[in-house]
């Protein structure tokens, strides 16, 4: 078998074959002859004529530890339909791009599934390649009809690795919490920038946005969507009753710091037979933490034992916990019937409990009663958006929060937003 035959065979390359392999210094060289067909520009407009003629080499996939290229020759053209000259489009490459479609498939693929360095070490590429690909390749792939019958949306700011840049991302929670859409930014303009891009005719059938408890988003939406039913996400609210909880924990961790000192520790090794050591309470305070914040049904027999305490102790911890166990159960009740009563009686609690930042919540509950009530009524639960959330942050863990905004982006399309790359292997 001649060595052309095989490179042909191997590299399959729709719309051209092999005329000549070169090994270099830098690898494999594979030369392709392209079939005789009509020039293509980007927008589609085909012609014969030519404009002029250039050679370009782009990276393929490894050939085992050899690296590979094609080269072939590429022509610009004076596209009729965009009005200038620009360079043809070929079938193993995208538009502007250095690197082959399968390559370009394979990174993107490996990006939705591992982390950064994985890919830059597997396949030899540096980061800033990575990033740019996956932008061109979730370009393309993403589905163009996503903003087409939307009607149940949440809206929801994410930040990256480092918290310095913000997004809002938009998701819709009839399929599941897909993304649709994300920008950066988390202001008002910014949520007005999605009604803009929606339009007159799919913003009418928009019918709900639930989103979180801070007034710019709500401002967006009553300045364009004002027919829409507003809801506060339940995700939201368990979120501000743990800090509640949170902060008296670190109040009251404060004060027994300043009231008991911790007990001594004599030097050195304990002996064998030595007496425990009294318990450091404010080292216990700290450790309440997981006790206080996990969910009731999942509590371990250790954390039990630690409320238990709490209770016998009569702490404002214990109280701080039924406070946010109260709120909570607005979204455990057997009849959303009963949503609007319990929420009063909680409010009334709450506002009279003592406690600094209960009686805070509670005031900005009280401001958000009917959003709150609406979001029970309606049946939304936080589960899809508690998802993103965490996605988003397994996004910046593996390496791909702290670029650009738009490779941040792609990267929430390319994994949140039920984007599908099919690998070279797929088609054969
Ligand atoms: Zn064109």
């Amino acid at each position: 078998m001649r060595v052309t035959t095989a490179f042909n065979k191997m590299l399959a390359v729709v719309g051209a074959s092999v005329a000549g392999v070169v090994f270099t210094d830098q690898g494999v060289v594979v030369t392709l002859r392209r079939r005789r067909q009509k020039r293509r520009c980007p927008c589609g407009w085909q012609t014969w004529a030519v404009y002029d003629r250039s050679v370009r080499r782009w990276r393929h996939l490894d050939l085992g530890s050899t690296r590979c290229f094609v080269e072939a020759e590429i022509c610009r053209i004076d596209c009729r339909r965009c009005g200038r000259v620009r360079t043809e489009e070929v079938p193993w490459a995208r538009p502007r791009a250095r690197h082959t479609r399968d390559f370009q498939d394979v990174v993107t693929w490996l990006a939705q599934h591992t982390d950064k360095t994985t890919i830059t070490t597997l396949l030899r590429v540096c980061w800033e390649a990575v990033a740019k690909i996956v932008i061109d390749v979730v370009a393309e792939a993403i589905d163009g009809t996503r903003l087409d019958e939307l009607y149940r949306i949440g809206v929801d700011e994410v930040s990256d690795r480092k918290g310095h840049r913000f997004l809002t991302v938009v998701a819709d929670h009839d399929r599941n919490g897909a993304v649709v859409w994300a920008d950066e930014g988390r202001d008002a303009a910014t949520l007005e920038r999605f009604y803009d891009a929606l339009g007159d005719q799919r913003l009418a059938n928009l019918e709900v946005v639930t989103l979180d408890m801070d007034g710019a988003y709500k401002a967006a939406t009553d300045n364009r969507a004002a027919h829409v039913t507003q809801a506060v996400d339940p995700f939201h609210l368990a979120k501000l009753a743990n800090e509640a909880v949170d902060k008296v924990r670190r109040g009251a961790w404060n004060t027994e710091r300043r009231t008991t000192p911790a007990p001594k520790r004599p030097r050195g090794r304990p002996r064998k037979n030595a007496p425990a050591l009294p318990r450091d309470s404010t080292r216990w305070i700290k450790h309440t933490r997981w006790a206080l914040l996990q969910d009731p049904d999942a509590l371990k027999p250790s954390q039990l034992e630690v409320l238990d305490e709490l209770r016998r102790r009569r702490s404002v911890l214990y109280r701080s916990w039924q406070l946010k166990e109260g709120i909570r159960d607005l979204y455990r009740l057997r009849k959303p019937s009963d949503a609007e009563c319990h929420l009063d009686w909680w409010l009334a609690w709450a506002c009279r409990c003592r406690i600094p930042a209960f009686v805070t919540l509670s005031k900005t509950v009280r401001a958000n009663r009917d959003r709150i009530l609406a979001a029970v009524e309606l049946g939304l639960s936080n589960s899809r958006l508690e998802g993103l959330n965490s996605k988003i942050r397994l996004i910046n863990h593996r390496g791909y929060g702290h670029h650009s905004a738009a490779a941040l982006i792609a990267m929430i399309y390319l994994c949140c937003g039920g984007v599908t790359i099919e690998l070279p292997t797929g088609r054969t």
